[in-house]
């Protein structure tokens, strides 16, 4: 028998759900990827993101090659419905395997297994992408959580080995078909309508080998994650999430590697960011409207700020001028770099909500566009949370005040001054508020405010007001 494993957001050829059930069930797997023009035609020409799955595609191609020679990877570019279809009768398989992904947009494209059995091939996906999905933990009764200790409780009452064990795929890689002749070339990034970006020049390793390198530098450090995660200007996360995105590494790895350091606390704490993940997949899956509504459906009732001015300012909070210090250099780094520190992202998402008073949809659309690492559960997740809209959410009266975040956990301004080097000679004690500086300290540290850098735009203290307000439809509902 023949099958087909069709590579999505999967691209590494070790530890391999997919693969593995390929290559157990049929004498011949062939691997594809399709470059899926539904995705790819409403993205900016130059996207940090394209240009990721381009290198990890070229790289497993060889890493399937080096597997098994003569084999690799079939990369075609077109509607991935179609060309699956195509490869798949022109392959003459009995069945296409991938990965699950439970985006609506890929639940939609799963639709394939319809034109697929028209042909009299069959199609079946797998769990891969996370340790524990869709109803796999529940509570007692048998509903889904929608708190996030209780969950993280039974997620990991309920691990065992088998959970994180590796999907051996070297052991059968003598199943990986022969490339057929007319397989051709990987499409270059030019080819595809695409530009390069500055990924190359970001300290991020790339592909399946940058994240192993990653995880290696990670581990090293894991011990103090706890205690250093929440400073921006310290290298206390792993950076990985962009390959979790992507699947250029395998989350069982990921688990393990933590699971296993029982004496470690800041391991404990990673592995819980890993259920953290699980949760908002589950969230998605259990609970679908959270892509356009609230979680919780009395905060639908919540009015936004609208209009010129509205606009004006979230184009400040895009655009990294909004006055206060942190909130801009997090902007920057996300605009520049295509990450931002889970901090960070905390404090962006609490300032754009509850400061400017603005819809968390369209902040949670600018992280779309913008973060290497876009996942719509747990960026969704992020946003709701942020806004007190989400399950198991920060209470709406919670709500940051950017200064002492900013004095909190970024002291010394370093990140600040990282990213806004016009505030450079501000004194620590001075560069958290500069509007609060005496002209006189302003003068000596070179910043004329309103050239140099902007006046803040807003008052915390007001908008904290309005925002308790504008929640008050809320009150007294769950
Ligand atoms: P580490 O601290 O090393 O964490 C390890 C991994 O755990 C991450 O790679 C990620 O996969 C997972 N993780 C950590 N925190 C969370 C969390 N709160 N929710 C879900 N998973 C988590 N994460 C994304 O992967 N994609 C997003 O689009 C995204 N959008 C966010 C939006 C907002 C408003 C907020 C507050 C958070 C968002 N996060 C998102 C979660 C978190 O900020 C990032 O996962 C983290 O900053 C990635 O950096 P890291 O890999 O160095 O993290």
């Amino acid at each position: 028998t023949r099958s087909l494993v069709w590579f999505r957001r999967d691209l590494r050829a070790e530890d391999h759900a997919a693969l593995h059930f390929a290559l157990t069930r049929s004498a011949q797997v062939s691997c594809g990827f399709v470059f899926d023009t539904d995705i790819l035609a409403p993205l900016p020409r130059a996207d940090r993101r394209v240009e990721f799955i381009h290198g990890a595609v070229v790289e497993l191609d060889a890493a399937l090659r080096e597997l098994q020679p003569g084999a690799g990877l079939i990369v075609r570019h077109g509607r991935a419905e179609e060309e699956i279809v195509r490869l798949a009768v022109q392959l003459g398989v009995e069945f296409v395997v991938a990965s699950h992904d439970d985006e609506p947009a890929s639940l939609a494209r799963d639709a394939v297994r319809e034109r697929l059995a028209a042909q009299g091939i069959g199609f079946h996906t797998v769990k891969d992408h996370v340790i524990f999905e869709r109803s796999e933990v529940l509570t007692a009764t048998g509903s889904p959580f929608s708190v996030f200790t209780p969950y993280k409780n039974a997620w990991l009452r309920k691990l065992a080995p088998f959970f994180v064990k590796a999907y051996p795929v070297q052991r059968h890689a003598q199943g990986l078909a022969p490339l057929p002749d007319d397989a051709g070339a990987i499409p270059s990034l030019a080819a595809l309508g695409f530009e390069p970006t500055n990924l190359s020049t970001l300290r991020l390793p790339l592909g399946a080998q940058g994240a192993q390198q990653l995880l290696e530098d990670f581990l090293s450090r894991i011990d103090d994650y706890g205690s250093a995660r929440d400073f921006p200007a310290v290298r206390g996360p792993s950076y990985l999430s962009v390959h979790l995105r992507f699947g250029t590494v395998s989350i069982r790895q990921l688990a393990a590697a933590a699971w296993r350091r029982t004496d470690s606390p800041g391991a404990a704490v990673w592995l819980s960011e890993l259920v953290w993940r699980d949760f908002y997949h589950q969230i998605l899956h259990h609970h679908p409207h959270v892509v356009e509504r609230s979680f919780k459906p009395a905060y639908d009732a919540i009015r936004w700020e609208e209009g010129d001015e509205a606009d004006d300012n979230f184009k400040a909070w895009c655009e990294g001028r909004t006055g206060y210090p942190l909130v801009d250099a997090a902007m920057l780094q996300i605009r520049q770099s295509g990450y931002m520190h889970n901090r960070l992202r905390m404090v962006v998402a609490s300032f754009l909500v509850k400061d400017l008073g603005i819809d968390w949809r369209r902040g949670e659309a600018f992280f779309a566009t913008h973060l290497n690492d876009f996942d719509l559960a747990a960026n969704n997740g992020g946003w709701q949370w942020a806004a007190s809209t989400g399950c198991d959410a920060q209470p709406y009266f919670r709500i940051f005040n950017p200064v002492s975040q900013s004095e909190k956990f970024d002291p010394q301004g370093q990140f600040i001054r990282r990213y806004l080097p016009q505030l450079a000679k501000l004194p620590d004690g001075l560069i958290h508020a500069p509007w609060q500086a005496r002209p006189v300290d302003l003068e000596a540290a070179g910043v004329q405010l309103g050239r140099d850098y902007p006046r803040p735009i807003v008052r915390h203290e007001i908008a904290r007001m309005q925002t308790l307000e504008r929640y008050k439809v809320v009150k007294g509902h769950p």
